[in-house]
Formats: C-alpha cells, structure tokens, sequence
C-alpha cells in the first residue's frame, strides 16, 4: 500500500485518495505544509495512482486506483521519471545537473524555477496529446522556487488546463506564492509531523535520546529537518542557550556582545529562537509543576528561572522570542533583533 509510506498525514491522504476513487482530481492543487513531510512523496503518489495499470481494474465509471501497486509498467516509469505523461519541474539547477534540462544560451543554471521552463511546459509538453497514460500530471516541487515571472507564465494554463491534466504545486512556504497562484488551486494541508513520532525515528536511528529529543522540538515538526540538525550544531545551539540562560540582567555590554556574536547570521539567530521558545516552554512547564523538560540537560538553568521569575514574566518574555521569530522572518536585522530581544526581557514591563 504505497500511500502508507506517507505517515501521519491520514486528512491530507484520505482526501486525495477519496478524489481518485470517484474520478474527481481537481486540475490544480497546492500541497502546503513543513519541509520532509512526505507533500512531495504523496504527489509523485497520485501521479502513480492515476495511471497505475496493475491490479484489478477500477470499478465502474470514472474513478482511478486510489493506490498504486508500485509494480506496474506504468508505476516504475513515474517512479524513475521516466513516464511521458508525468512531468516534474524543479529548479532549473538541479534539472540541469540531472540531465533534463539545459539553460538557453549556455546560462549558469538558475536556484529559481525559471520562465523558460515553464513556458517549455505550457507551449510544448501540455500543448502535445497525452502519451500512454489515463491522466496528466505535473509536479511543481518545490513550487515556491518559481519568481514571478514564471509564476504569472503558469496563470493561464491553472486557470484553463488542459482535459484530463492535474497540476501538483508543492511548497513549504505556500504563502510566497503569488495570491492569483493560490486562489486557482484546492489547497491541501500536510501537518507538521507530531514531536514525539519524530524523536522516535531519531532513536530507531541511532541517535541519542537527548540529541534526539532536542532536535525533534527544534525540527517544527519535519523529519527532513530534524536529520539535518547534526550533533556538533545541537552542541553548538545548546551552548547559546546556557549562555542566554546565565546573562546578567545588570550586564548591558554582555548582551550587545551576545547579540553580536549570535546575529551573524539570521537563520542561525532564528534557530536560537526557536530552541528559546521551547527552553521557556520548559520554565512554564516547571512554575506549573510540571516535568518531562523537553531540554532535560539544561534542568538546572532552567530551574532556577522557574523560581526567580514569575510564571507572568515568563510568559512575557516567551512573547518577546516569538516577536523576534516574527521579525526576523521580515527580515529584521539579527544582532538588533537580538538586541531588542534582551532589552525587553532585562528592562521590559
Ligand atoms: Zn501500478
């Protein structure tokens, strides 16, 4: 049963299969949710589904497998990329390196997703008759890599597609993509996987219960995230944090060189962030007489805060990480944001 290899998205899931059984694709869909959750795995899926030849026949009418059997001609073929009628779209960079596309005019291969290659798609693949297969499909993955102009070059063929053609956008940051994109496909939710399935995966890898723990409440609830986290940065994040733990309320000039030294970089800044939100999670879980700490090893910081703060003030202050979570996703300037970070906290009401 292939679509069981995408876990713990059964709403997602049961949906598109409950579509295939009746016949009702939709032509254009968004499959929105955090990185490496299976959205990409679930869209080369229904490409299988919908011209999977194995297996009893579908029942009467209209509908499609609402499983592949993973074994037929047909099934390999989208499995290899290989199926005339399936067409997956990346960015020109990593089609390029794969052999399936070359830039026009021998360009340095784009990180986008550019115009051109959508207009190979629109004006040559979509105009030709189907091949072999019962459906069309074509996968956008990851679609929010297309700039605009590649995006407004799609509009028509979403608004007007082709019979029996079913597009597949797949995005982590579905919000990017142009309000006209959005508007003319059937949106499908893939949730952020649960914490503790992803720490049992880390485990059954062989991580260590405490690394495993830690990345699985930084990973936002994608495996594929969780995996990157390697040892030496979970060391490194764990370091920052005892060191924000034990800054000295009185000691301005030690959080400007602690926002320095943790700005340099906002995706690292971001991630700081995120681990303080699940530390001050913790605090709140200690004031409440709670236990179960998500950062175990840090018990003793944490401990301490619990007991010298009121459950009030740490709340407040937690507000103040997500604040800065907030504007760093505007593109706030990181030390300064860190900065403000600890001025609320310090001098804050
Ligand atoms: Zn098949």
């Amino acid at each position: 049963m292939p679509f069981s290899e995408v876990i713990a998205q059964d709403r997602a899931i049961g949906s598109l299969r409950a579509a295939l059984r009746r016949g009702t694709l939709h032509h254009a869909y968004l499959f929105g949710g955090p990185l490496g959750v299976g959205k990409g795995t679930a869209a080369r899926l229904l490409a299988q589904a919908a011209n999977c030849t194995g297996g009893a026949a579908p029942g009467a009418g209209h509908g499609y497998r609402d499983d592949p059997c993973g074994e037929c001609p047909s099934c390999r073929k989208v499995a290899k990329g290989a199926h005339p009628d399936v067409t997956v779209l990346a960015e020109e960079r990593v089609m390029a390196k794969a052999g399936r596309w070359e830039p026009k005019g021998g360009r340095t291969p784009s990180k986008e997703i550019v115009v051109d290659q959508v207009r190979d798609l629109v004006d040559h693949r979509l105009a030709m008759r189907r091949f072999e297969g019962r459906r069309r499909v074509v996968i956008i993955d990851p679609a929010d890599a297309m700039n605009v102009q590649s995006q407004n070059a799609l509009l028509k063929t979403l608004e007007e597609p082709p019979d029996d053609t079913t597009l597949v956008l797949v995005s982590s940051s579905p919000d990017a993509l142009l309000p006209t994109i959005k508007s003319r496909c059937l949106r499908v939710a893939f949730a952020p996987l649960p914490q503790a399935f992803i720490e049992q995966r880390l485990v059954a890898e062989g991580h260590p219960a405490e690394s495993a723990r830690l990345a699985a409440s930084l990973s936002g609830g994608s495996l594929g995230r969780a995996l990157e986290l390697d040892e030496k940065l979970l060391a490194a994040r764990r370091g920052s944090l005892e060191r924000v733990a034990a800054l000295d309320p009185g000691d301005a000039g030690a959080w400007v060189a602690f926002a320095r030294d943790h700005g340099e970089d906002r995706e690292a800044a971001a991630e700081l962030g995120e681990l303080l939100l699940v530390w001050w999670r913790d605090v709140l879980a200690v004031q409440a007489g709670g236990d179960g700490l998500a950062l175990a090893d840090l018990a003793g910081a944490t401990r301490r805060t619990a007991a010298a703060l009121s459950p009030a003030e740490a709340l407040r202050r937690r507000t103040l990480v997500e604040r800065l979570l907030a504007s760093l996703r505007q593109n706030a300037t990181a030390p300064l944001a860190l900065e403000r970070l600890l001025i609320g906290w310090f001098h804050g009401r």
